[in-house]
């Protein structure tokens, strides 16, 4: 019989992956985590049964949410990651030389643990990096107590249910602004606005009140199914406007070979259709 992955994030809509093989099935302390091949995505691992990450199209969202930032900001040297448990979001990272150092807080070793071992390809040596300090903690805790200095700091969360909640309030967002460095830019994972429009809105209110700049900016990621992600931006500084060709001097300097951002993707991501126009307060 053919088997179904199903996942059962909204009320009235969801999306099956086909479950060629199944490689890992197993419940951690915080959540059940799956890995299994699809013919299409490659490995895929779900947690809660809802996709987290697959081997053909983890690079369009892991691009987008370090890149973006870093290149914008110009000089990132100190980089948090929250969550981020796969390894995809310290591998984007860690090839910027400008980055000396990153930290990433990961609630759930087993994550960490399982996707060295049956997702290589994810992490691609980044936990081996001596510039990565890899903290097993609550992302909302280390946040409330860090004394911060960083640049950029990339929440790459699960949706805000279960031990992702914390990391989509108004507490949590607060801190992560104070653990800013100056012009340091916060970056986050904002779910489908079509399918979880109140997640953007409660993320853009917090984040106009904490940032002189706050927008999102947008990337369609095919097991993100309903239409674009949305990533939430908020700075003090004015990296947004960061003109083209000085954006494309640093990505030129940067040596990176994506398979999907570009400047001029960078530049046209903060380009919002209406119905999400709408979604940030003041529209
Ligand atoms: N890209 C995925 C998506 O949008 O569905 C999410 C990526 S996955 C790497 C998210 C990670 O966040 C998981 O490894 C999970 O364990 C971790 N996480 C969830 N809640 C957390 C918390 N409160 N603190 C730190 N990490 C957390």
């Amino acid at each position: 019989m053919t088997d179904w992955s199903t996942e059962a994030l909204h009320a009235d809509y969801a999306q099956s992956l086909r479950v060629d093989k199944l490689i890992y099935d197993s419940e951690t302390a915080h959540q059940r985590l799956r890995v299994f091949e699809n013919p299409t995505f490659g490995r895929v691992l779900t947690l809660d049964d809802v996709v987290q990450t697959t081997e053909a199209d983890n690079a369009i969202y892991h691009e987008m949410l370090t890149h973006v930032p870093i290149l914008a900001h110009g000089a990132a040297a100190r980089v948090c990651i929250i969550g981020g448990g796969d390894g995809g979001m310290a591998r984007e990272v860690l090839k910027h030389a400008t980055v000396s150092h990153v930290t990433m807080v990961e609630i759930d070793g087993g994550v960490v643990a399982f996707s060295r071992q049956y997702l290589p390809s994810l992490s691609a040596g980044a936990f081996d990096d001596p510039r990565l300090d890899l903290v097993i903690a609550d992302g909302a805790d280390f946040m409330r107590d860090t004394k911060g200095g960083f640049d950029v700091i990339i929440v790459d969360s699960t949706d805000p249910v279960g031990p992702g909640e914390v990391l989509f309030t108004d507490t949590f967002y607060g801190h992560a602004k104070r653990a800013l460095a100056p012009n340091g830019i916060l970056v986050t994972q904002n779910g489908v606005p079509f399918l979880q429009p109140q997640e953007l809105t409660n993320t853009m209110r917090a984040f106009t009140a904490l940032f002189a700049d706050a927008t999102c900016y947008l990337a369609s990621i095919p097991t993100y199914a309903g239409g674009p992600m949305a990533f939430g931006w908020g700075t003090d500084g004015d990296a947004r406007a960061t003109p083209p060709d000085v954006l494309q001097g640093r990505f030129d300097a940067a040596g990176l070979a994506p398979y999907y951002y570009t400047p001029q993707v960078h530049k046209a991501a903060f380009a919002l259709p209406g119905y999400v126009a709408r979604l940030l307060p003041g529209s």
